[in-house]
């Protein structure tokens, strides 16, 4: 019999939640099923199998996990992260509403609301959830809030629950990007969100290697979500589900290395000399520690690192050398990227110091590595930032 997932553990789920009974000589691993579509019922019985409908066997399969560890109903898996969020506000929303998102958001999403939906006669407001009033920007014809939590690069942690009441005594839908947290640091429908999003792109997959993303929610929402998927056409193809099956199946390990690393890095960090401040959640400096103690089962492998200015960040990054200059988050390797170049690129220095991203900044995702390791790496990139007199000055120290 296939085993009820009810009351299991998140690293039992990660490994075999959706799988199905087994079966004398059949395979352990599910196989990658590359048919594009299936066998039919010559009675017009039971729902088509068709590729672009992600109902194939390995979409299943991974979908299942997923909802399993969100604590969903239902999930649907998609090529990217983008393709996800898209066809989930695009199931929520029509010409003439109105969305409330937090300013603190991934800058596809931004995009995608400010310069897409825009188009389809669908106007956002973008709010400062963390400011006393943000409800002030609901409308009579708000539909959505969408949050993120913990944000890029600040990882502000939303406390979702008094958000979501807020939302729900309006009528209005909640959409979550989760990707920073992965469902077993958080799990935003346990607080009252309607729809968790992922890019899978991150710590799901968490190996860099595969592009996906994913919707979970109750079966009435991912349903309508679904209906948009099938015509709109965003599918992950049956290869990269498999890898991002595989992925999942040590997401609970990983999380574990990675929010170790988070903690061990961010006490190394701070108020270290040549450090002006650390964002990191587990921190009792961070702004959101007390919520992140509550609504986190773990604070995570980001971390926010700033220098005095651009210019050691770039010496820095330069003198890296375990650690890689890349955007992205989420896998195995420990990888820095500077926001003023990457997700922050489109605003003026000014503008990112008012958002609190000064030049300067570096946002670290740390991988599975030693913590020991990726900390004599900083170690020894942190001293070949510093302006050349203060080396020379710390050496005779
Ligand atoms: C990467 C990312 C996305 C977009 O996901 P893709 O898989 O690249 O489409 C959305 N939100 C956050 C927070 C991300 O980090």
């Amino acid at each position: 019999m296939a085993m009820d997932h009810a009351g299991t553990g998140p690293s039992t789920r990660a490994v075999h939640a959706g799988e199905p009974p087994a079966e004398l000589h059949g395979p352990v691993v599910n196989p990658i099923v590359l048919s594009s579509t299936f066998h039919g019922d010559p009675d017009g019985e039971g729902p088509v199998l068709y590729a672009r409908y992600q109902n194939g066997p390995n979409h299943l399969r991974v979908a299942e996990r997923l909802a399993a560890l969100e604590g969903a109903e239902d999930a649907l898996v998609f090529g990217s992260g983008m393709a996800a969020m898209a066809c989930a506000l695009l199931s929520l929303l029509r010409a003439g509403d109105h969305v409330v998102a937090t300013d603190a958001i991934y800058g596809g999403t931004r995009a995608l609301l400010s310069s897409e939906l825009s188009r389809l006669g669908i106007e956002t407001t973008f709010v400062d959830l963390f400011s006393d009033g943000w409800t002030e920007a609901f409308r009579p014809n708000t539909r959505v809030l969408v949050g993120e939590s913990p944000s890029n690069p600040l990882l502000r942690v939303l406390d979702l629950r008094p958000l979501c009441d807020e939302a729900r005594a309006r009528g209005v839908a909640v959409i979550v990007d989760s990707t920073f947290a992965s469902p077993i640091n958080a799990r935003p429908l346990e607080h009252g969100a309607d729809l968790v999003m992922h890019s899978g792109t991150k710590y799901l997959g968490g190996h860099t290697d595969v592009t996906a993303g994913v919707i979970a929610g109750s079966a009435a929402r991912v349903d309508e979500v679904r209906a948009r998927a099938r015509v709109w056409g965003p599918l992950l193809d049956a290869h990269a589900a498999w890898l991002l099956e595989r992925g999942v199946k040590t997401l609970a390990l990983r999380m574990e290395r990675h929010n170790a690393n988070g903690m061990a890095v961010a006490r190394w960090a701070e108020g270290r000399p040549g450090i002006a401040r650390v964002h990191y959640p587990g921190l009792e400096s961070h702004p959101d520690h007390a919520t992140a103690r509550r609504v986190l089962d773990g604070f995570g492998g980001m971390i926010g690192i700033e220098l005095p200015d651009g210019e050691a960040a770039t010496r820095f990054v330069r003198a890296l050398r375990m650690v890689k200059l890349a955007p992205s988050l989420g896998g195995v390797e420990s990888l820095v990227s500077e926001p003023r170049f990457t997700s922050h690129a489109a605003m003026t220095p000014e503008q990112r110091a008012a958002n609190g991203i000064r030049d300067g900044f570096l946002r670290v995702s740390l991988g599975i590595e030693d913590a020991a390791d990726i900390i004599a790496d900083l170690e020894q990139a942190l001293a070949a930032s510093m302006p050349h007199e203060r080396r020379t000055d710390a050496a005779a120290d």
